[in-house]
């Protein structure tokens, strides 16, 4: 599949390797220092390779995180970096120093897995500052390092309690002061939140960002849950079979996916495929009987006749009157299923116009849902600037 890499904002995606991806708006940055350099990295295992040719940098205080699908090699990576595995090739840089000599305990790393092996038959306050005496530190600091850190993650007054004694998310909030206590350069991060409820993940969520920001850590985190990958991170990287698909701001990998992948991985998002025309004036895209008008930055992108991929996000998606007023390209469509959310309708729509594909929609128009039934007939639509093509 060819990236669409001349459209201005594909372009911004596909460079994504360093702060060129950054959009104004961006979180500002305490440094722009490189902290960890990662250089055409593979981890093969036999015959497999599950970690495929990675490369990226990252700079100092920024909150990474690593998504993909189960087995498309995030863990690897993760441990390649702390150190728990030999690369099969590449190199690894943390502060301008190759790491492949150094054993995980001497690289400053702290850790946070999603199995948080915290030491049952010690007191929090033990636990916090294991790594301290483990590091020698002088022991007249400990205690103080230690209160520090508990009041950084809201546990202060809990010393004494043993860890059997505290409840999920009060044990997530020892292991990050266990992995911070040190002043690591690098944190990483292991779906530490995977075993939590919902509710105390998305806190937990919040919170990592909280304590992350507050001491400026660099943060490497690695997930397959897209909501923290944008809730956390200045910058997201979406990887598939052991390759980088995309390396960019949250934002940028939500706006312009770099290919097909990315736009599905994230976000809900509808696919169809056409023919891409640019003869007749304005580009198109041709599909059973349908012309459908596309943006004109598609325009000396693709190929004259290429097969594309056109992808919409259920969100960019307009419905009834807003689709009748609003939308450059509009269908008459069929609602096959109609859920109530409460703050939002999810909408399931057949368009005849477009070999009958079914649509998701996701409307926020709660008001309309009585309309908007199982059965009813309406109108859909989208900006033209809304259809993201992939040439196949
Ligand atoms: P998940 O979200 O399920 O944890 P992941 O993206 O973190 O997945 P990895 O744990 O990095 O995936 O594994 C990537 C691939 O490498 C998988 O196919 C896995 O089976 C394989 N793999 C990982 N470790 C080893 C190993 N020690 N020996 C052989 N194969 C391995």
């Amino acid at each position: 599949m060819t990236e669409l890499t001349s459209i201005p904002g594909f372009q911004l995606a596909a460079q994504g390797l360093t702060e060129a991806s950054a959009p104004a708006n961006a979180i500002p940055k305490r440094e722009t220092k490189v902290l960890v350099s990662v250089d055409k990295v593979s981890k093969r295992f036999g015959d497999f390779v599950a970690v495929d040719d990675v490369s990226f940098q990252l700079n100092a205080g920024q909150f990474l995180t690593i998504l993909g699908p189960s087995g498309c090699g995030k863990s690897t990576l993760l441990r390649l970096i702390a150190g728990f595995m030999e690369l099969s090739t590449g190199h690894i840089l943390i502060d301008d120093k190759p790491v492949e000599a150094v054993p995980p305990h001497r690289r400053s790393i702290g850790m946070v897995f999603q199995r948080l092996a915290l030491f049952p038959h010690m007191t929090v306050a033990e636990n916090v500052a294991f790594p301290l005496k483990m590091r020698r530190f002088d022991p007249k600091t400990i205690p103080a390092r230690v209160d520090r850190y508990l009041s950084l993650v809201q546990l202060k007054g809990y010393q004494n309690r043993r860890i059997s004694e505290l409840s999920g998310g009060q044990q997530q909030r020892v292991a990050i002061a266990r992995a911070l206590v040190f002043e690591p350069a690098l944190l990483l991060l292991d779906e530490p939140l995977a075993a939590l409820d919902k509710k105390l993940r998305e806190e937990m969520q919040i919170e990592f960002r909280r304590i992350q920001r507050e001491l400026g850590v660099t943060t490497i985190n690695v997930t397959h849950d897209q909501r923290e990958a944008l809730v956390m991170s200045d910058r997201v990287m979406v990887m598939n079979d052991g390759r980088v698909q995309q390396f960019a701001a949250p934002e940028v990998a939500y706006q312009s996916p770099s290919n097909r992948f990315v736009a599905d991985f994230i976000g809900m998002t509808n696919f169809f495929e056409g023919d891409f025309s640019s003869s007749e004036g304005a580009p198109s895209v041709e599909i059973a009987n349908a012309k459908i008008e596309v943006d004109p930055r598609d325009n000396g992108v693709l190929r004259e006749g290429a097969r594309v991929q056109c992808a919409i996000r259920a969100h960019s998606i307009l419905v009834g009157p807003d689709a009748e007023r609003d939308a450059d390209v509009k269908f008459k469509a069929n609602i096959v299923e109609s859920i109530f959310e409460g703050e939002r309708l999810i909408l399931e729509v057949k368009i005849p116009e477009l070999n009958d594909v079914i649509f998701k929609i996701i409307s926020h128009h709660v008001d309309e849902a009585g309309q908007l039934k199982f059965g009813a007939n309406t109108t859909i639509g989208w900006k033209k600037e809304k259809l993201l093509l992939f040439e196949v």
